[in-house]
């Protein structure tokens, strides 16, 4: 990445698990967070307002929940990842259907790539990421140095 320095940021071993899944994808989801439910529950979560009622609905694990999707919850994801207040994504998007929101979804999984957390779109990825070792560790990871980026500007 061109013009973009980085630094060094740690990862608490408490991670702060964003939830996102649209319509069609929901039952996946929650099925999903069930199965893993007790790894999910020594973390924090946060997630868009519809799946995050129906997940503290089926889990009964407190969930921060913000705006539904459609009315801007995906960019108030966004911007607690840019603020580094969110540590990993779990985002079943619809691959089947395009979102009256697909630009706050595509700035949602760019502002991820650029914060550099790890980011699972199904069912499958989502379970490697729950079954990594980094999950109950403190983890080194590498992200923009922003006083740098800033200095740089000048
Ligand atoms: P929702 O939003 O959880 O409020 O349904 C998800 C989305 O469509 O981004």
């Amino acid at each position: 990445m061109i013009g973009i320095s980085f630094t060094q940021a740690s990862m608490a071993a408490r991670k702060r698990i964003a939830l996102v899944a649209h319509d069609h994808c929901k039952s996946f989801l929650l099925d999903w967070a069930e199965r893993q439910k007790d790894k999910l529950a020594e973390h924090a979560l946060l997630a868009t307002g519809t799946t995050g009622q129906l997940l503290h609905q089926r889990l009964g694990l407190p969930v921060e929940s913000m705006i539904s999707g459609p009315l801007g919850g995906d960019q108030q994801l966004g911007a607690r990842i840019a603020e580094q207040r969110v540590d990993m994504l779990v985002f079943f998007w619809d691959p089947f259907e395009p979102q009256p929101h697909d630009p706050d979804i595509k700035a949602l999984l760019r502002v991820a790539a650029v914060w550099n957390i790890p980011v699972a779109c199904n069912e499958c990825s989502a379970d490697y990421l729950l079954s990594s070792p980094l999950m109950e560790q403190a983890h080194s990871y590498r992200i923009p140095d922003y006083p740098a980026y800033l200095s740089g500007r000048r």
